[in-house]
């Protein structure tokens, strides 16, 4: 059950967060992605400013979403293994 208004709400939110950030917003309150939720609770945290540098810099180690928050060193880690599994997939394709 949602609350009356709420859709309505979301979209004048959406529209005071900075452009480029807005689809980041509205993919979490779509409610599809906890990777989104909590990408846009760091930003927004941050008052949508200076990202990625202000979430990466975060000085919150006791926040609890510190270990998964985005641009944290350790899923840029992942990020990059995954990189290096797609590019030697392809080369042991082509070769
Ligand atoms: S990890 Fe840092 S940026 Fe993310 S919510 Fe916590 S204090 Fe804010």
């Amino acid at each position: 059950m949602t609350s009356p208004g709420l859709h309505e709400r979301i979209q004048a939110k959406a529209k005071r967060i900075p452009p480029r950030y807005r689809s980041r917003y509205l993919k979490a309150m779509d409610g599809g992605s906890l990777r989104a939720g909590v990408d846009a609770f760091c930003a927004e945290c941050m008052g949508w400013e200076d990202l990625p540098d202000s979430v990466r810099d975060c000085t919150s180690p006791l926040c609890p979403l510190f270990p998964y928050r985005p641009y944290h060193p350790k899923h840029r880690k992942v990020e990059l293994s995954k990189a290096r599994r797609s590019r030697d997939a392809a080369n042991a394709q082509d070769g």
